[in-house]
């Protein structure tokens, strides 16, 4: 049976959820999961790890270490462990840590993956390529199948169990250290990791309009604002909330498109979310091509009676 190495994130004492997803994709094809993880608190958490499909947990004492020392330490781990992949949630801080692995074990990375299989003892994945107009299936030429997953596509392991957790000493030959990661302001959920993401285009008009997506987005509790490049070159909104080609790549469980023409490049960031729900006035607009319901109408009366019906359906429990 393959043998897969994921790197673990944590913050404050938790694992995070991406995280849990990379473990949960890797037990669809493996028993044998090794969990890697470093920073403060790492042995604590590793001990939670067991519940969540890894096997063992090697928890480096690396509080503080850069990127490039803490590679390094994973890679030992992937080579120690002769590991056929190792997987990693397409965070900022892996999208950072996992290219060096790759390189380290003489392998190449393949980024932002939807799919993960084991046929044969092969292992292959897929993800989109050209803006999502094909799903290429790869298969690595490397020794190790090395890649990052896309958030929001793969469930967590059910059914849980106990991790050997090794304590592991770090490198401590680093030319940077890492002092501190702040929260942004405001604590509000992030597009790529909320599970309902409530995005506005030109069709909204102006700025001011997006306070209607605030609200709904509020109604729903677990919901972010997204937005189009549009609106975003018009500085309506940061560019931190642009979904598409150039901004983040999404995959919530509810995605609601509104006032969003429905561009290719758009659509790149989006297509693969659970369900699409498009609100448009022009019944021809590209976005319900993919959308699983379309609402063919003004988005400034849809938009308020959805979030009073959202609000009347919350308020029901
Ligand atoms: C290299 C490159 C990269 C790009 N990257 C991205 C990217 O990452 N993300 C991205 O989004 N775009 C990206 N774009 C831009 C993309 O091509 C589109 O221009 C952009 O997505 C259009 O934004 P929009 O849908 O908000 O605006 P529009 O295309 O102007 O669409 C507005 C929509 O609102 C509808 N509407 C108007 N009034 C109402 C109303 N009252 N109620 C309901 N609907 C209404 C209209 O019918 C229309 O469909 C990129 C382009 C290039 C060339």
């Amino acid at each position: 049976m393959s043998k897969i190495v994921v790197f673990v994130e944590h913050t404050a004492g938790a694992v995070t959820r991406a995280s849990i997803e990379a473990l949960g994709a890797a037990r669809t094809v493996s028993e044998d999961v090794t969990a890697v993880l470093a920073g403060e608190g790492a042995q604590a958490v590793a001990a939670t790890l067991g519940s969540h499909g890894a096997t063992r947990a090697v928890a480096l004492d690396a509080a503080g270490a850069s990127r490039d020392a803490l590679a390094a330490d994973v890679a030992k781990v992937v080579r120690e462990q002769g590991a056929a992949a190792f997987l990693a949630c397409a965070t900022s801080t892996a999208r950072d840590i996992a290219p060096r692995v790759a390189a380290l074990v003489d392998s190449v990375l393949f980024s932002d993956c939807t799919g993960l299989t084991a046929e044969g003892g092969a292992l292959r994945v897929t993800r989109p390529w050209l803006a999502g107009k094909v799903i290429a299936t790869l298969e690595s030429s490397g020794p190790v199948l090395c890649a990052t997953l896309r958030r929001n596509t793969f469930a967590p392991f059910e059914g849980g169990g106990a991790a050997e957790v090794i304590a592991a000493d770090a490198s401590t030959d680093f030319k940077a250290v890492l002092k501190g990661i702040a929260a942004k302001a405001g604590g509000k959920l992030d597009v790529s990791e909320a599970p309902v993401v409530v995005s506005g285009g030109r069709g909204l008009k102006e700025a001011e309009h997006f306070a209607m997506l605030e609200e709904l987005a509020a109604a729903f509790g677990n919901a972010a604002v997204g937005a189009s490049r549009a609106v975003v070159d018009a500085g309506w909104r940061p560019h931190g909330e642009q979904v598409g080609q150039t901004g983040k790549t999404v995959s919530p469980q509810l995605y609601i498109a509104v006032g969003i023409s429905g561009a290719i490049q758009h659509l790149a960031g989006m297509k693969t979310s659970g369900t699409i729900v498009a609100i448009n006035k022009d019944a021809d607009a590209p976005i319900f091509k993919i959308a699983d319901y379309g609402l063919v109408g003004d988005a400034f009366e849809i938009v308020p009676a959805l979030t009073a019906a959202v609000r009347e359906l919350k308020a029901q429990g």
